[in-house]
């Protein structure tokens, strides 16, 4: 017998989306537990047999037939890989509708770049029913389990606190919330005080104006008005802040002084700057540069959250294209 593979992703990673339920978010459709769920009873051994056929095929003999072909999570399987019965990583991603429309949402094709402003049921399916049947067929690891909730946006999920509440009840070890930060969430207040969150948003900016542009929506003061009360909590210090570049709008070295600034006076312990993913699916990097600019603007963000004592992130995709494109010319 040839070699055999091993996914992490596919051993613990449920995805909620939209449009399917399937094992994971890398880009690449791997294996799927239900095609276009709209609610509809499951067969629950035909969603556990998804698992195992997909497992059944990392191997050398089998992988041509496999969903996972080509996959860099994929590795070698070692003696101590087990195949667990249930998942530790459940992804929530069921709706698309939220209050503000950033220019760079990759939602927009779905949401048709609608602004609702009232919490709704999501378009496609309930997610509370779905929990609560997941937990029922043991398929959640109650002591282990983190949750990702991302979608549209949680204030316009009628069932967030719900569903928050429900995973209160079952068990969870911890929350992975984003949320573009409009309308205040008193139980996320709760989360950060008990720290059993991590929180993330994306202000991009440090003015009304330039936030006007890029979310087309005038909620800058809400926005770090809320930041204000959270950064507050307990564990305020869960709390993450974005910064996504998008060039011709916050791209200039002033903002980003004048949003570190800010992070530091509210509280912020977090900042994480990234590259806007539509530029960067879109730009062919090896034939049209980088912007020369880009490099003067995240080494201010390196200094000036070394001074003010933040911890800046750097998503993995941008740090990639930091280093081959922007720091190394
Ligand atoms: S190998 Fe890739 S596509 Fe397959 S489950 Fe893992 S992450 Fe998903
Ligand atoms: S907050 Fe998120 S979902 Fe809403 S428009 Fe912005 S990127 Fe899209």
């Amino acid at each position: 017998m040839g070699k055999e593979y091993f996914c992490d992703e596919l051993n613990n990673v449920l995805s909620c989306f939209h449009d399917r339920i399937m094992s994971c978010c890398s880009g690449q459709i791997g294996p799927v537990y239900y095609e276009k769920y709209r609610g509809q009873k499951i067969d629950w051994d035909a969603f556990r047999k998804v698992k195992e056929d997909a497992f059944s095929l990392l191997t050398e003999e089998n992988i041509d037939k496999s969903p996972c072909k080509g996959c860099f999570f994929l590795r070698e399987r070692r003696q101590s890989d087990k195949v667990s019965s249930n998942f530790n990583m459940l992804n929530i991603s069921h709706w698309t509708q939220c209050n503000c429309g950033c220019i760079y949402c990759a939602r927009m094709l779905d949401s048709k770049g609608r602004i609702d402003l009232k919490p709704m049921k999501s378009e496609y399916y309930d997610m509370l029913p779905l929990l609560k049947e997941l937990y029922r067929e043991n398929l959640l690891d109650r002591e282990n389990l983190t949750v990702c909730i991302q979608g549209g946006d949680i204030s316009v999920l009628k069932e967030f606190e719900p569903m928050v509440k429900e995973f209160l009840k079952q068990g969870i070890n911890r929350f992975n919330i984003l949320s573009n930060n409009i309308v205040y969430q008193p139980i996320i207040k709760k989360l950060l005080d008990i720290n059993l969150v991590d929180y993330t948003t994306s202000l991009d900016c440090a003015t009304r104006e330039i936030y006007y542009k890029l979310k087309r929506v005038d909620k800058f003061r809400e926005s770090v008005n809320n930041l204000r009360k959270y950064a507050k909590a307990k564990f305020g210090g869960c709390v993450t802040v974005k910064y996504i570049v998008i060039e011709h709008i916050n791209d200039n070295v002033e903002e980003v002084k004048n949003f570190v600034n800010l992070m530091a006076d509210i509280g912020i312990k977090r900042i994480e700057f990234m590259i806007d993913n539509k530029y960067v699916l879109f730009t062919d990097l090896e034939k049209t540069p980088m912007p020369k600019h880009y490099k003067e603007l995240y080494l201010t963000f390196k200094c000036l959250c070394e001074e003010k004592g933040i911890m800046l992130q750097v998503w993995d995709k941008t740090k990639y294209i930091l280093e081959k494109y922007v720091l190394a010319v």
